[in-house]
């Protein structure tokens, strides 16, 4: 039987309060709800003892915590990489994935189960599309991270943060505080996020409310296949968030190969859509390109990336290819990458990173997440 009642992880606090107040409590009460769902991260309503009884049953008849049980949570050997499969009120399953490094603590969350756009490198894509995601089940997903924080990391992680001093004070606060928070979260999982605009907007507004998970606008990156109407919608309704576009080649038939998402939304159409973007919102656009060794990986692809984005306002992140069961394509190797980012800052001025190769291991690398 589904589960009927309303979700509080789908309620911006504004929704919340007019929730409260229609079942005739006052707003200190939908206030103090708020407060226990993302600063206490209550994962009951007998956790919550501010709220009267009369409240607490009221909420308990009628709406739910929608938090997402483990099915199975793994550590990388490295102990900085932690991914959960989490389970859905439906039965379906999706990955969300804890990352410990880089001296900042991130949620990769899924915005769908699978996804439609079949990027041939992608486990996600390679298991093809079931639903979207509800805003509720992509906040729940950050709250399960943060969650997760207040419990000690593995013993692995321990042992290195202990042994690299400077990464144990980056992760943990100026204080000392021995518990880290949530900062980050990218919408870089499971599925296409702008194939499922609003409830990942939805979502946004849900994490950056300041009085609870309060991720800033810095804080949240979202990432596109390249899905045209989405990124002119962002550009119109100038969301403070960080935005990636996964581009993987510089010409259309290279990139169609790679993304079939291209036949629908060429490469000039793109990019036309990319620069609007960067127009209307004065924002710096970040384009991944996953490296395939001999696909496009070559100083003449690297030029033609380079004069793709000239003059636009973009960093590169290359990304080289991580392992998954239906694609046979190798990573490009470190001397072929470093070549790759030289040709971009000498010849074109263009900023680049090659994306460390984290939680490889346990299949929770870029384009690994399978819900397997
Ligand atoms: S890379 Fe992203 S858009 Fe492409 S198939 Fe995978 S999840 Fe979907």
């Amino acid at each position: 039987m589904p589960d009927l009642r309303t979700n509080l992880y789908d309620l911006t606090r504004e929704e919340l309060r007019l929730l409260l107040v229609r079942w005739g409590f006052s707003p200190v009460h939908a206030a103090r709800l708020w407060s226990y769902l993302y600063l206490g991260l209550a994962d009951s309503f007998d956790a919550m003892p501010e709220l009267p009884a009369k409240a607490r049953d009221r909420l308990a008849a009628a709406a739910g915590i929608g938090m997402l049980p483990t099915a199975l949570a793994t550590d990388s050997a490295d102990g900085f990489t932690r991914k959960f499969l989490l389970a859905l009120p439906d039965g379906e399953r999706i990955e969300t994935v804890l990352m410990r490094y880089t001296g900042r603590v991130t949620a990769c969350v899924s915005s769908q189960v699978g996804c439609a756009m079949g990027c041939v490198f992608c486990a996600t894509g390679q298991m093809g599309y079931t639903r979207h995601l509800t805003p509720g089940e992509i906040v729940a997903q950050a709250v399960h991270v943060a969650r997760a924080l207040r419990s000690p990391p593995p013993i692995q992680c321990q042992l290195l943060v202990d042994v690299v001093g400077k990464t144990h004070r980056g992760q943990h606060g100026p204080s000392g505080d021995p518990t880290p928070r949530l900062r980050n979260v990218v919408l870089m999982g499971m599925g296409e996020p702008l194939h499922n605009y609003d409830a990942v907007m939805h979502a946004v507004d849900i994490l950056r409310d300041p009085n609870g998970l309060a991720l800033g606008a810095e804080r949240i990156t979202l990432s596109t296949v390249g899905v045209v109407p989405g990124i002119l919608r962002l550009a119109v309704e100038k969301r403070p968030l960080h935005l990636a576009v996964s581009l993987h080649a510089a010409t259309q038939a290279e990139r169609a190969a790679l993304v079939p998402a291209a036949k629908k939304w060429p490469l000039d159409e793109l990019m036309a859509a990319c620069r609007t973007y960067s127009e209307a919102t004065g924002r710096r656009i970040f384009y991944e390109w996953t490296l395939i060794e001999g696909q496009n990986d070559s100083a003449d692809q690297a030029r033609a990336v380079g004069h793709l984005l000239r003059g636009l306002p973009a960093q590169v992140n290359l990304i080289p290819l991580n392992p998954t069961a239906g694609y046979d394509g190798t990573p490009t190797r470190g001397e072929a990458a470093k070549r790759f980012q030289k040709i971009l800052a000498e010849e074109f001025d263009l900023p680049s990173t090659v994306r460390q190769r984290r939680g490889i291991d346990i299949a929770a690398g870029c384009g690994q997440l399978a819900a397997g």
